[in-house]
């Protein structure tokens, strides 16, 4: 199904964050991506999280016109870097259709790498990422003050955006202070995602990226299955009842966002843009 707008414009939708190299796709990844290309799903960002997953996520989008790649270890695996990890993933950076760096950051709430490793090693992947100008995707859990503290201390050299938002107003506010954008889930759609729901009306759409992260976070009403990108039409439809807006509207402006954010406009290399917000209300 397509939305029409006027006989012109066709409005489209791009996941900005799923895992369609993880095998939970490996037995109908082909009938996952025709759902998301009906649902009007434009363009899709695979994230890799290991070298491994990277290489797999590079091989998908040969096949997969739709589909845009992030190369970056995941907090969860950064304690298996070693001497070569870097030199495969200057390698891995350069190859076509990548188009971000990440996911990276800092994982407090499973702790599966040590946390002083995990800080370690996300300073010098932003490091690494600055080198190669791309924008990061940062991934956060329980970790606010120290990304706050990490991106700040890099604020003019960094842009981004902070996927599976979890933080509360004063976060969000001070994320786009940093010039970085916020990527809103599935999980909006759950009546007790109430932080969430204020972030979304606070944040100017502007600022806003829609996402999956599947095979993860379904939104309602598959809360509890498999997620897959063509859902991500829920949380976008979420964001717009949320806001007042039509459904038209934040599929338009949140596929603008991303197509400057990950540099998707034809054959430019992902610029970002240095737009800061102006004016937004104070938190009370
Ligand atoms: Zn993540
Ligand atoms: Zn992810």
């Amino acid at each position: 199904m397509l939305f029409i707008v006027s006989e012109l414009i066709l409005v489209m939708l791009i996941d900005s964050h799923t895992h369609l190299e993880m095998e939970d796709f490996d037995g109908d990844r082909d009938a996952v991506v025709e759902r998301a290309r009906q649902a009007g799903v434009e363009f899709m960002i695979t994230v890799g999280t290991s070298i491994t997953y990277c290489r797999k996520a590079l091989d998908l989008a040969s096949r997969y016109g739709e589909v845009y790649v992030a190369v970056g270890i995941h907090p969860h695996d950064v304690k298996d870097i070693d001497d070569g990890t870097y030199d495969e993933l200057r390698k891995l950076v350069a190859m076509e259709k990548v188009v971000a760096y990440g996911e990276i950051g800092l994982d407090f709430f499973r702790d599966l790498s040590p946390r002083q490793v995990q800080m370690e090693r996300f300073g010098e992947q932003l490091e690494l990422a600055e080198e190669v100008d791309l924008p990061v995707i940062i991934h956060d859990r329980e970790a606010h003050r120290e990304i706050l503290d990490m991106l700040g201390s890099r604020r003019e050299r960094l842009r981004g955006v902070i996927h599976c938002f979890s933080g509360d107003l004063t976060m969000a506010r001070q994320c786009l202070d940093l010039g970085f954008s916020i990527s809103v889930p599935g999980t909006v759609t759950f009546d007790k995602a109430t932080e969430l729901q204020r972030v979304v009306q606070y944040v100017p759409l502007e600022f806003l990226l829609v996402e999956t992260d599947a095979p993860y976070l379904a939104p309602q009403p598959y809360r509890g299955k498999r997620n897959e990108p063509a859902y991500v039409v829920k949380t976008a439809a979420k964001i717009a009842e949320l806001k007042g807006l039509s459904w038209e509207e934040v599929a338009c402006q949140t596929t603008k966002n991303a197509k400057t954010l990950f540099g998707l406009n034809g054959r430019d290399r992902p610029g970002g843009s240095s737009l800061r917000p102006v004016g937004l209300p104070s938190i009370i």
